[in-house]
């Protein structure tokens, strides 16, 4: 299997991105047939808004209407994660065993990362002298999963 970071990277030339920012976890759903709603009624009682269900056959990423967009984006990304690493994107809570769910999670966040924030344009916006809230602002991403990605690509030190 590739690496979470490769495989974003991968999915990023399928979907013929041409480098504009910020990137739109949506419509990559969308190029590869998943559909992204958000509506509360979806989440089956949860507030997570993380689902990633199946139904009639359909896979499908269900985010939070009340969540701010930069969660959502990380949200739809994490999945899709799920989906293209671990197979189908069933996220199966109650077979896994706690280190596999881990090891997975770890695995769908990393990928995130890596398609909303890919190493060469995060790269440049910091030589251009952005600050945190504006590189999180750049990428429609949290400030907190700017700071993480910073830290994986050792710019923070
Ligand atoms: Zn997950």
């Amino acid at each position: 299997m590739s690496s979470p970071e490769a495989l974003a990277a991968t999915v990023l030339q399928n979907v013929g991105w041409n480098g504009s920012l910020p990137i739109n976890p949506k419509a990559i759903a969308e190029c590869y047939g998943i559909a992204v709603k958000s509506e509360v009624s979806l989440m089956g009682g949860t507030n997570s808004g993380r689902g990633f269900k199946l139904g009639d056959g359909k896979v499908m990423i269900i985010v939070n209407p009340a969540d701010s967009k930069a969660r959502q984006n990380f949200t739809i990304a994490h999945e899709l994660g799920h989906a293209f690493l671990h197979g189908c994107g069933i996220h199966d809570r109650s077979t896994d065993r706690v280190e596999v769910y881990k090891q997975k999670e770890a695995q769908a966040n990393a990928f995130a990362a890596a398609l909303l924030m890919p190493e060469s344009p995060v790269r440049n916006a910091v030589e251009l002298g952005k600050n945190l809230p504006e590189l999180a602002e750049l990428f429609q991403v949290s400030q907190t999963a700017m700071y993480v990605r910073l830290n994986h690509l050792g710019i923070l030190s």
